[in-house]
């Protein structure tokens, strides 16, 4: 490798370097509005017309006589957890659904 080669590489690796470090706080607060968005999104009411037609309940024990043992919403691949018992689920857009809720649109 020529000196003039060697330079290059180490140009090239420090700029790239450099772009990620760069990057790193707007990654870093893209995350943070995300959640912050999320849990300030209203909590689904089970009188919401789209969650009364797939029977959606807070309490997935409400339903036992419709739903899979043990089937909630912590265990649905639809939930987005969060830190707190209310997360989004896609079904119901805009909207935070319980952690121990179910609705018949559920997917294990
Ligand atoms: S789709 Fe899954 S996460 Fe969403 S309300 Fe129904 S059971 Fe809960």
């Amino acid at each position: 490798m020529t000196d003039h080669n060697f330079q290059n590489d180490r140009r090239r690796l420090l700029r790239g370097a450099l772009m990620g470090v760069a990057a790193a706080p707007l990654v870093y607060a893209g995350v943070r509005s995300s959640q912050a968005s999320a849990q300030d999104m209203p909590k689904l009411s089970e009188d919401d017309p789209t969650a009364v037609a797939l029977n959606y309940v807070h309490n997935a024990a409400d339903k036992d006589d419709m739903r899979s043992e043990g089937a909630n919403c912590a265990n649905c691949a639809l939930y987005q957890a969060s830190d707190s018992e209310w997360g989004a689920c896609s079904v119901f857009p805009g909207k935070l659904v319980n952690v121990n809720g179910w609705c018949s649109a559920w997917v294990g």
